[in-house]
């Protein structure tokens, strides 16, 4: 264990930047004068709290009283504006920014790995507004899922997006990690539900996004669409295909169960080649697919529906 870990620390070294101490200085005055006393913390208890998210060789590391990361200074915004006046003075000072979300994270991304600063959205944690006609709710990032839910479920609703660490995760580590849930398959994943981002840039304003769902993109081809593109809803998803290498089931999104189906939904720069493979007789297009099949890694599964 203690060698895997020495290889692991030295993987994360490879990625860090030194900061310098008069700019850190110069960045906790400011953060100190902008948004007060009270929510720029450096204390070292509370640093200790931000040393691990769920990600095991943290948890292990901080456990051993080694950590892999640790933040200069944490920082508890109030407002988005407090969020956007972070960014500028990290940037201004060349100080790496890590936002914290819920810290359900398994994969460390939370961590401060550089040092520098944590944002903790937490304190961010507002309902905005819920709109039982369109049925959308406007929410800050740091709204804790669980609490979001019961707050929804007091007027009869629920969020689409339920997954396993709505205990502990918040709206903005949904977005971020894209994450997914047990409803998923029926809802989409979070992305999906997204209609508009308010988001801090480092430059120290906030942009907002256009107000459209992602589908206002038009058809994807798991859409429902009564057969008109000659694929049934059924087909989506029910399928586990094990394709070249892993990336089964096919066109990124897992929409095309088989790989001449997932060839000739494409068009775009791969238009020819779909015409091509059209064109092919039905013994060639299948010598084909045999052909691509024998690429596969994990030939082994097959799931009847
Ligand atoms: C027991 C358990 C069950 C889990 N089940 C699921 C599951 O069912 N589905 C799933 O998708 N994941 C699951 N996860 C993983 C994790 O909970 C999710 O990725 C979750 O969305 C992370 O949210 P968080 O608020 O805890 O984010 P954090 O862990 O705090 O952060 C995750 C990443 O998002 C970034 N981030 C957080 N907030 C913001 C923000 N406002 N703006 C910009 N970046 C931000 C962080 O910097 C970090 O890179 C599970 C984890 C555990 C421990």
């Amino acid at each position: 264990m203690q060698s895997y870990l020495s290889s692991y620390e030295m993987s994360w070294k490879g990625f860090m930047t030194t900061i310098s101490q008069g700019a850190l200085a110069d960045a906790e005055a400011a953060l100190t004068s902008a948004l007060g006393e009270a929510a720029v913390i450096t204390t070292p208890v509370v640093l200790g709290d931000y040393t691990a998210d769920t990600y095991w060789p943290a948890l292990y590391a901080k456990a051993a009283g080694t950590p892999i990361a640790r933040p200069d200074v944490v920082v508890r915004p109030r407002t988005e504006e407090d969020v956007a006046t972070v960014l500028a003075i990290a940037h201004e000072q060349r100080i790496p920014v890590v936002p914290w979300g819920g810290g359900s994270g398994t994969q460390g991304g939370s961590l401060a790995i550089n040092g520098g600063i944590v944002i903790d959205l937490r304190s961010l944690a507002e309902v905005i507004e819920i709109d039982e006609t369109s049925m959308t709710v406007t929410v800050q990032a740091g709204k804790n899922g669980r609490e979001l839910e019961a707050q929804l479920n007091t007027r009869g609703l629920m969020l689409p997006h339920y997954p396993a660490s709505v205990e502990w995760a918040t709206v903005g580590g949904y977005i971020a990690a894209r994450g997914s849930g047990v409803l998923s398959t029926r809802y989409g994943k979070i992305e999906d539900l997204v209609l508009s981002l308010r988001v801090a840039t480092p430059a120290g304003g906030l942009m907002e996004t256009i107000g459209v769902p992602r589908h206002a993109m038009g058809p994807e081809l798991a859409d429902p669409h009564d057969g008109e593109m000659g694929l049934a809803r059924d087909v989506f998803l029910t399928r586990p295909l094990w394709g070249l290498a892993e990336t089964a089931p096919y066109l990124h999104d897992g929409r095309a169960a088989t790989i001449p189906e997932a060839i000739l939904a494409h068009g775009g720069d791969a238009q020819p080649q779909r015409d091509a493979f059209a064109a092919l007789s039905p013994d060639d297009q299948a010598n084909l697919h045999l052909f691509l099949l024998s690429l596969t890694r994990e030939p082994k599964v097959r799931v009847a529906r």
